[in-house]
């Protein structure tokens, strides 16, 4: 899918549930050039590069293989999707120590030969990890980039569309703050095609408290979520390597957004070739604002317990 002479190359580091099957969408959809595939079990890795090359003949002309840190040299888009996995029950929040460790040394190795590209960041708490990526990377702002609450959103568009019976990407509507439990749901901005959504109270609630949970009902079902995140992720890179100017909720570093400063967090996002081009600045009503700070608050309350 390149658009210039250089080749692409997206690296993932972390090919677990979300890496693997992060890897296997972007090679379905012919995102890049190569596709290099990196974890802590390298095993695993070799693999997975060795099954997706066997599905070459299928696919196309996408170079695959199971790599190492040098690999990041060249790399367009170095996606993070390591860590430990959320365990039934577990609070995205607990996973925090056990990832914050694993971040730093993966970091430290890419910074070493890469500094240009872009960083995206999936592993949870993800607002977490991509504050601490860029606060120990001292990369620009716009070049390290959470998943956010783009999952989150497609969820919620998702169940708007199931109840109203409308396709979900004629849907617009947005999760932001932390991809997590005190993301809140813009309702005042939700629409189809301009006209409001035709949805109780009754029903509003129950779309949004499944958007929320949505996570730890397909854990409790079977052990992880991947396809959707993705598809998330496949969206982002997309959007970064065709330079699409695209509006996306990830997460980013917030200074004065309706009040909140030096916190990452999923707000609409134009998105294209040099990472987050530009945070939207959204209309807001008071219990919005209200909900924003409380979700920002929550997540400084955090990294402030990590720092210490
Ligand atoms: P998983 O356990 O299946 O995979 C994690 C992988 O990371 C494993 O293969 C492991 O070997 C590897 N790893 C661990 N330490 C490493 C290191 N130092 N270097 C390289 N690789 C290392 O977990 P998963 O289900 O794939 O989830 C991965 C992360 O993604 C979790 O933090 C999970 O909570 C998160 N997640 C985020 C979203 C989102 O919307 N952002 C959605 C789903 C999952």
């Amino acid at each position: 899918m390149s658009t210039s002479s250089k080749k692409t190359r997206i690296v993932v580091i972390g090919v677990g549930a979300v890496g693997s099957t992060t890897a296997y969408t972007l090679l379905l959809r012919h995102r890049m050039d190569e596709l290099v595939l990196l974890d802590a079990n390298m095993d695993k890795a070799r693999g997975d590069a060795q099954d997706m090359n066997h599905g070459l003949p299928f696919v196309g002309n996408v170079k695959v293989w199971a790599g190492t840190y040098e690999d990041c040299r060249e790399a367009d888009i170095v996606i993070i999707t390591a860590g430990a996995a959320q365990k039934p029950g577990e609070s995205r929040i607990d996973l925090l120590k056990r990832n914050v460790a694993i971040y730093e040394s993966i970091t430290t190795e890419v910074l070493k030969y890469n500094d240009h590209g872009i960083l995206l960041i999936a592993s949870n708490p993800v607002d977490v990890m991509s504050y601490f990526t860029l606060k120990k990377s001292n990369w620009p702002v716009n070049r390290v980039i959470g998943s956010g609450t783009l999952l989150d959103s497609a969820r919620f568009r998702y169940l708007i569309g199931e109840k109203l019976n409308v396709d979900p990407r004629s849907v617009h509507a947005h999760i932001v703050g932390e991809h997590g439990d005190s993301e809140l749901p813009l309702w005042s901005l939700s629409n189809i095609a301009g006209s409001q959504l035709s949805l109780s109270e009754e029903d509003k609630t129950e779309i949004f408290e499944n958007t929320k949970n949505a996570a730890y009902q397909i854990i409790s079902s079977k052990g992880a979520t991947y396809y959707a995140i993705a598809l998330a992720l496949d969206r982002i890179c997309v959007a970064i390597l065709r330079n699409e100017g695209a509006v996306l909720n990830v997460s980013t570093l917030l200074q004065d957004y309706h009040g909140v400063s030096d916190v990452f967090l999923g707000v609409p996002c134009i998105v294209d070739r040099t990472g987050v081009r530009e945070v939207l600045h959204v209309t807001l009503n008071e219990q919005e604002k209200q909900q924003l700070t409380a979700s920002a608050n929550k997540l400084k309350e955090i990294i402030e317990s990590v720092e210490m």
